[in-house]
């Protein structure tokens, strides 16, 4: 979701072919109150401390990352990646240059692997078409603009678009997820299947548009989803069983008995300040 506003300077080639894009229910998330997203993060930050977290060591690597990652766990991605590394192919020339069937082969590990080959082609024709083959000169495109590049290009849905944005741009770009969507499931923060723009706004509306924010909070719900509020929740083990109706449930509590738990902050913590 923009969380900045400007009309691309003008119209794009299209770089490979775009999937159709899936028709979501529009439906709005109405428990979704900016105080409940504010007041998330400072729980999330209570219980497992500043995150700081970035996802790759290079905007290369972060962005072929977020394309092998789809549909499959990060340890097949980061093989794939290692061994494009090793095959000297982890730059955009390069990828452009290379057979799609060499590329394919490379990265079977992360699974999917010919529709991700030919991703990572489409991405290289992109770089290089837009961008005389320069990840920078692409990367400092404004805000807009690189995202319409970015979802006209075949392999990028919105969460892969602003993951690019936010994590390799470093624009104030709020990335929603499966994991977001789960956790607002479980909470019973929404209702039916909001659309992605519709999550979007309930983050960019409540929390300030700054990149380091939306970086924290998105790694504090991934943090949070991937050590407790897992596939089978450990809700017994969970500081947020006081406001979550599926976890007072899955413990048998009444619902509203729970009580706050103290979470595990450290004195040292610098304390978060997001305008609540
Ligand atoms: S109480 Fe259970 S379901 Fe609710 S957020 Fe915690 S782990 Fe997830």
């Amino acid at each position: 979701m923009p969380a900045r506003s400007a009309t691309p300077r003008k119209t794009r080639t299209v770089v490979g072919r775009a999937p159709r894009a899936k028709r979501r229910v529009q439906s709005p998330p109405p428990r979704l109150r900016p105080r409940d997203v504010r007041r998330l993060a400072k729980r999330l930050r209570t219980s497992y401390g500043p995150q700081s977290w970035w996802p790759a060591g290079t905007e290369l690597e972060m962005v072929v990352g977020a394309l092998l990652v789809q549909n499959t766990a990060w340890t097949g991605a980061r093989k794939a990646l290692d061994n494009l590394i090793d095959a000297d192919l982890l730059e955009p020339t390069a990828l452009h240059a290379a057979p799609e069937p060499l590329i394919a082969e490379l990265i079977r590990p992360s699974g999917y692997f010919n529709s991700k080959a030919r991703k990572l082609k489409a991405f290289a024709e992109l770089v290089v078409t837009e961008a005389d083959g320069s990840l920078a000169t692409l990367l400092a495109k404004p805000f807009d603009e690189l995202r319409a590049l970015l979802l006209a290009t075949y392999g990028f849905g919105p969460e892969t678009a602003d993951s690019v944005c936010l994590y390799a741009a470093r624009y104030p770009a709020f990335v929603i997820d499966s994991y977001t969507r789960r956790l607002l499931e479980r909470l019973d923060w929404v209702t039916g299947t909001p659309s992605y723009d519709a999550l979007c706004q309930a983050f960019v509306d409540a929390l300030p548009a700054e990149t380091e924010v939306y970086a924290e909070y998105h790694a504090l719900v991934i943090t949070h989803m991937k050590h407790t509020c897992t596939k089978r929740p450990r809700c017994g083990a969970c500081d947020l069983i006081d406001i979550c109706p599926t976890g007072q449930a899955e413990l048998g509590l009444e619902p509203g008995s729970a009580v706050r738990r103290p979470g595990r902050r450290r004195a040292t913590d610098p304390p978060l300040d997001w305008n609540a």
